[in-house]
């Protein structure tokens, strides 16, 4: 038998229908042996997120407000999802303390993950396993650093002991024992360090999109479905802003190799996208994987003759950077020039004092600063070692007529930056789509 951790998001939770599907999903495999539910999300584009409304209860019991309309929002909330699915169990309770917890001062980060351990309260009794709180396992030391080590030496050795469980997401404890969350959609790192502290063969992810699409769908119609993508592939495009799974999810899996499975919980059958750490014989094929991009970057550029051969240029300029507490995204760079790419809002309002630095530590002959940037990411593992697949796609901007400010490939050959205008962004994401449409 194998194991298969299944981490089921907001939406998937977010009333009984839903949990109804979540049910028949775990009982179609047995190997879906532990479950990590979200808190419920939304119902319809205006409904609440019990996580918000939980933190804006706290908000109110912190101004001296009282916390009673909004915590009743919340306590129907659950209430109605027991009574719909017909447990005949009392969560009152449960939901009384919490309430008093609220108002006698509890932080937001506790009242927070009462959205995830309520939720996982009510899967247990509908899916009749036992609960196993987080708590417990996930450690955080005094600062609210996540602590990977104790934590997965504590996960095995309390879910290694147990054949099935639902652990909620989202949060953990501080050494002080009190409860400390992950950043918003943290619920995707207990899913992948639940998977990772029990040895699962497949960490799957069920949201209500069927996995990853190849570019932003507000930008292309249609984009077509990811089938598997790398780790470092996913990484790649989640910087520029594909959002499919949180940022920090993938560091516990990727370390042990578990695949991740991104599935939609409202159409269980259909293939969804598998990320996986990708063979050393995949065959390079001239494919690209996705395609992403984010506007508002700054350049700064710098030209100074013989910069090749002046020792100490680059670290003089990255120095200045560092004191003023900016880091930087790429730093593309030329024989006697240089540039760096600042996301704007880091820089903005400070920009004058960091160029007066800049020109005084490096006396560059000239210092330009292009504002008004956008990055776009061709990502694909395929592209290395493939003549011409960079031609394809600056031939494609070429055609039509978009200038490159910028490009940047790293040295695996896994991604092709270029910098356009912002104005460009959305015709050079279209472009490249085209371009590399059929895939063949
Ligand atoms: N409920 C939390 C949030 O809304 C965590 C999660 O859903 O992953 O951010």
């Amino acid at each position: 038998m194998g194991i298969r951790v299944s981490k089921f998001g907001g939406s998937s939770v977010a009333d009984a229908g839903q949990l109804r599907k979540v049910r028949a999903i775990i009982e179609a495999d047995t190997d879906r042996r532990f479950v990590v539910p979200s808190a419920p999300g939304r119902r319809t584009p205006d409904d609440h997120k019990v996580t918000d409304l939980l933190y804006r209860t706290q908000a109110a019991a912190a101004g001296g407000e009282s916390i009673g309309p909004l915590f009743d929002l919340v306590a129907e909330r659950f209430g109605k999802i027991v009574a719909d699915l017909g447990l005949g169990f009392d969560l009152e309770p449960a939901l009384a303390d919490v309430h008093d917890r609220i108002r006698d001062g509890a932080s937001a980060d506790y009242t927070a993950s009462r959205g995830e351990y309520l939720s996982g309260l009510v899967l247990s009794k509908f899916l009749d396993r036992p609960l196993v709180d987080p708590a417990t396992m996930i450690r955080f030391d005094p600062d609210g650093n996540f602590l990977p080590e104790e934590t997965q030496a504590a996960v095995n050795a309390r879910l290694g002991t147990e054949d099935s469980g639902v652990i909620p997401g989202f949060y953990g404890t501080l050494p002080d024992g009190s409860i400390k969350t992950f950043s918003r959609g943290g619920s995707d790192i207990t899913g992948a360090i639940v998977a990772r502290g029990v040895g699962a063969d497949v960490y799957e992810n069920w949201t209500d999109v069927s996995g990853l699409l190849m570019t932003d769908p507000r930008i292309v119609d249609s984009p077509r479905t990811i089938e598997e993508l790398t780790y470092r592939e996913l990484r790649e495009l989640a910087y520029m802003g594909a959002t499919v799974l949180h940022d920090e999810a993938i560091f516990p899996v990727r370390e042990a190799g578990i695949p991740v499975h991104i599935l939609n919980t409202n159409d269980p059958e259909s293939a969804g996208t598998r990320i996986t750490r990708g063979g050393l014989d995949q065959a390079p094929t001239g494919r690209i994987t996705g395609i992403a991009g984010r506007r508002d970057f700054t350049i700064l550029a710098l030209e100074k003759t013989l910069m090749n051969a002046e020792v100490g240029f680059g670290r003089r300029l990255l120095a200045v950077l560092e004191k003023h507490g900016i880091s930087w995204e790429h730093i593309p760079s030329g024989i006697d020039t240089l540039s760096v790419v600042l996301k704007h809002d880091v820089v903005a309002g400070r920009l004058d004092a960091l160029l007066a630095e800049i020109q005084k530590e490096c006396n560059p002959d000239t210092l330009v600063v292009q504002p008004g940037m956008a990055l776009i990411a061709t990502v694909g593992r395929g592209m290395s070692h493939v003549p011409g697949t960079a031609a394809r796609l600056f031939g494609a901007l070429a055609d039509a007529g978009i200038n490159i400010r910028m490009i940047d490939q790293g040295s695996s050959e896994l991604n092709i930056i270029v910098g356009v205008e912002n104005d460009d962004f959305e015709r050079t994401v279209q472009t490249i789509y085209a371009a590399f449409e059929k895939n063949d």
